[in-house]
């Protein structure tokens, strides 16, 4: 270590807060002001200029703002009525009753490992982030009882800079808590929480911070802390996605086991538990171990009991995405631990393996997840059907569409991500509650209402408003490189309010296909400089520091806006962040989106820009998928499965939309002042996705489909000292000992060849149970059309009860009545009766099915 002046004693500063407006500090330590519009602007007035170069940190800004600032807005009356009203707002908001709905002991854990929640504090890279913030924020809003897990990184994400020639490079700024809005997590005596994790060369201590989130705490993880005097564990929280596989086993080791300390430090004791993607799997391990200890129960018996309460949310569409670490480090990070407690290793160890070809022996974040928790799902109805395929190994014996992982469909937070001056518009058209009743269809049938130019007025507004945003933010880098004056003063002059503008922004992945539009440049030059209907492109994303591809990429973008054929069409903006996704949404005309259809698991920007009035242009992936024919918006290519020869027809496709149909609709009747087509498509928009597409309505689906029925399937096992997991977990056992002797004896005679519509056919299965009982197993008859390849396609499932006892066998049975005519055919199949709710059915359940 370099040497360092140390100090002998430390010691926290904070500002002065006149009496008048003394709660500034409160305000400013919760995160509310982020999206509400009554708070937040407490801080921008205080100091237009000074609230920017903050990054709109209100802490920091506290902090650095000078005295005489502070007393003038005490004395000045309009500002004290503003600052009187925030109170009252931000004193109502916290103390709203929770949900009614709500079960009273219900207590959600929710782990990430990243979140987006401003963009003043760095511990977020992308999507995934952006969701989690917004989850918190909308968990907030609907009284849910939530509380965050995450981890503090002393480093924010990486920072992008071009360097000349349009190659990335990153800085990662140092963050500096003490002016961030957390605080250090105390216990009941008012210390400091530290909570520790064995690693295999000492004892990991973590500090445990509280970000407030609304109604809803955020506990924040931090390594670097001096009771660490092993640097390495210092380290482990240093960077987001930063370093190598051994620093994010140690990572995931932090954020699963320790999180699971530091909630029973603060003495919270969650009743359902969400993974949000694999990396805090490690939680369901420390949930067994501790069942094990302090309920006495055996393995099975405690994975049993945690499984019914776990959640996971999977969000990566190809298996190299997902994190597997070598079994070697899997053995030197765990086997220490589970013999400590008496998990047996090798037990723990399979639990992460066999769920893909791609993992080998390999021990996979996501398989750990998907085999301990009994409700999984994928964020896209699409990303639904790839994940299940993923992971058709874990249910080999069902066929693809049945394996048990169900889509709940993103959303973004609408009072975050709805720019201020369309708000204002519905304060004045929609019903005056609509800020509240946002989720509710009935509430945006009033959107045809909005007079056409007023609704263009603010889209013009935010075009203006972004395009000066751009050149600030371009020609200010352009001083840092001190480029030629004639270059910064391009800069200052980039673009033109009045052009159509498209959007593209996000993570520089590959298979986003970020060069697609510039695959045939000469006609992409005519369509751009077209002097009747001028385009230009709005770029930015960052590609991951070790994707080399993803940054050839950039440069390829960067070189060509260079081109004196592109240069004022063309503009690359550096360090795309939440601020630079804001202005984006709000301001641009079209959301260009053409990743190769599959990979995409759902998507998020998109619906950002929708709800601002931005009309999306898109491949058919993701959430577009669901949305596109309501939306008023465009498709690239059709349903197909992506190959590679596609590029040329999605580039061709977005071309020949352009010329045709998108840029004579928006420039039709500019002449008049406004493009009534244009606008027409922007209200379909408005009214059709603005209510499904947002959190709420995520939160929603996922308290009704798994945190209630999780909590209250909870509440039942944990009766009678766990009796309820014994049990099953002892009726499991004898399952699998019987199970090979079980079969379908015979499926009865079945109908003729031919029947009548309405005429009754039975279904019958007789079935040998080898000491099981008729209540042991569920018998079901899969029914459906018979495609020409001789399989069964549109199945349904019909379950058969038990009609009568033979000598060997026990018969189930059912009349069913075909409605629909044509060439039909069913098969019968037996499996263990698990559970009651076929979507919590354990991997590797075994099925039988008749023999043909
Ligand atoms: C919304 C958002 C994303 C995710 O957008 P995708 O459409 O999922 O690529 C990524 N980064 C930032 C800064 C965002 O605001």
């Amino acid at each position: 270590m370099p040497f360092q002046v140390q100090p002998v004693k430390e010691f926290l500063v904070s500002p002065a807060l006149p009496p008048a407006i003394s709660r500034l500090g409160e305000l400013a330590h919760n995160l509310l002001w982020s999206w509400d519009h009554t708070i937040r602007p407490l801080f921008r007035r205080l100091d237009p200029s000074l609230w920017k170069e903050c990054h709109r940190n209100p802490v920091l800004m506290l902090g650095r703002i000078p005295q005489e600032s502070l007393e003038k807005a005490a004395a000045d009356p309009r500002y004290i009525a503003l600052y009187q009203s925030a109170c009252r707002r931000y004193d109502q908001y916290m103390s709203l009753p929770p949900d009614a709905s709500r079960k009273d002991t219900m207590l959600v854990a929710y782990f990430s490992m990243e979140y987006g929640l401003s963009e003043s504090l760095t511990i977020y890279s992308g999507g995934l982030g952006i969701l989690s913030g917004d989850h918190l924020k909308a968990a907030s809003d609907a009284g849910l009882n939530l509380v965050g897990i995450g981890l503090l990184y002393q480093k924010g994400y990486l920072q992008q800079y071009l360097n000349p020639d349009g190659w990335q490079t990153e800085k990662t700024p140092v963050n500096d808590f003490y002016t961030w809005p957390v605080q250090p997590a105390l216990d009941a005596n008012g210390n400091e929480i530290l909570v520790e994790v064995k690693l295999p060369h000492g004892t990991c201590s973590i500090k445990v911070w509280r970000m407030k989130v609304g109604r809803v705490d955020l506990l924040l993880l931090d390594t670097n802390i001096p009771q660490n005097q092993n640097p390495e564990y210092r380290d482990i929280t240093d960077q987001l996605y930063g370093g190598d596989n051994v620093t994010r086993i140690q990572q995931e080791l932090v954020l699963g086991v320790g999180g699971l300390r530091a909630l029973k430090a603060l003495g919270l004791e969650p009743t359902v538990y969400h993974m949000n993607e694999g990396h805090s799997a490690f939680l369901a391990l420390e949930r067994i171990r501790l069942s094990m200890q302090e309920n006495r129960l055996s393995f099975e018996e405690a994975l049993e009991s945690a499984r019914g309460n776990n959640v996971f949310t999977t969000h990566t569409p190809v298996p190299a995405g997902i994190d597997m670490f070598d079994p070697g480090l899997v053995y030197e990070y765990l086997h220490g631990y589970c013999e400590r407690y008496g998990v047996p290793f090798d037990k723990f160890l399979s639990l992460g393996q066999g769920g893909t070809d791609e993992q080998g022996d390999r021990f996979s974040m996501a398989v750990l997840a998907l085999k301990t928790s009994a409700y999984r799902n994928a964020v896209s109805r699409l990303h639904g059907e790839v994940s299940q395929e993923m992971f058709h190994k874990l249910w080999p014996d069902l066929p693809i569409h049945e394996v048990p992982i169900t889509p709940i469909t993103n959303g973004v937070h609408l009072p975050t991500w709805l720019n201020g001056d369309l708000a204002l518009l519905y304060d004045q058209y929609l019903a005056p509650d609509w800020r509240e009743r946002y989720p509710e269809g009935s509430i945006w049938e009033q959107v045809p209402e909005i007079p056409n130019d007023e609704l263009w007025e603010i889209r013009r507004r935010r075009k203006r408003r972004l395009i000066n945003f751009v050149r600030e933010r371009m020609s200010k880098r352009a001083q840092e490189r001190r480029a030629s004056s004639i270059e910064q003063r391009r800069l200052a002059e980039l673009f033109d309010p009045e052009a159509f503008t498209i959007g593209f922004s996000r993570r520089f992945a590959t298979y986003k296909r970020a060069t697609l539009i510039f695959r045939d440049k000469e006609r992409l030059k005519k369509i751009l400089s077209n002097p009747q209907m001028p385009v230009q492109i709005l770029v930015a994303g960052k590609a991951h520091p070790k994707d080399n591809p993803g940054k050839q990429f950039i440069r390829e973008i960067v070189q060509l806006s260079r081109d004196p054929g592109f240069a004022k069409h063309v503009v690359f903006i550096e360090d795309y962040d939440i601020e630079v996704a804001r202005e984006l949404v709000h301001g641009v005309d079209l959301w260009l989106n053409n990743p190769r259809r599959g990979e995409e698991a759902c998507g998020t920007s998109g619906m950002k820009a929708a709800m601002n009035g931005t009309l999306n242009l898109s491949i058919l992936d993701g959430w577009f998928d669901e949305a596109y024919e309501v939306s008023g918006g465009w498709a690239i290519g059709d349903r197909d499965q992506y190959s590679s020869d596609m590029d040329d027809l999605h580039a061709s496709s977005i071309y020949s939309q352009l010329e045709n149909d998108i840029l004579p609709l928006f420039y039709k009747g500019r002449e008049e002042g406004v493009p009534h087509g244009w606008m027409q498509r922007v209200k379909q928009s408005l009214m059709n996705l603005s209510p499904g597409f947002n959190c709420q309505r995520m939160i929603h689906d996922y308290t009704t489909r798994f945190y209630e029925p999780a909590h209250i399937g909870f509440l039942a096992v944990r009766r009678d000292n766990f009796q309820p997991a014994r049990e099953k977990a002892s009726w499991y056992a004898q399952v699998e000992r019987l199970w090979s002797q079980v079969s379908i004896e015979d499926s009865g005679d079945g109908p003729g060849a031919c029947v009548l519509t309405g005429t009754p056919i039975q279904l019958r299965a007789a079935v040998r149970l080898a000491g099981l009982t008729p209540e042991d197993v569920r018998v079901e008859a899969v029914v459906g059309r018979v495609n020409p390849d001789g399989g069964l396609e549109d199945t349904s499932v019909i379950t058969l009860p038990p009609l009568s006892e033979q000598s060997e066998a026990v018969v189930f049975g059912r009349d069913f009545v075909p409605h629909q005519t044509g060439r039909l055919g069913y098969t019968l199949r037996v499996s263990p009766n698990h559970c009651d709710d076929p979507l919590t059915r354990p991997c590797l359940s075994p099925v039988k099915w008749t023999r043909s």
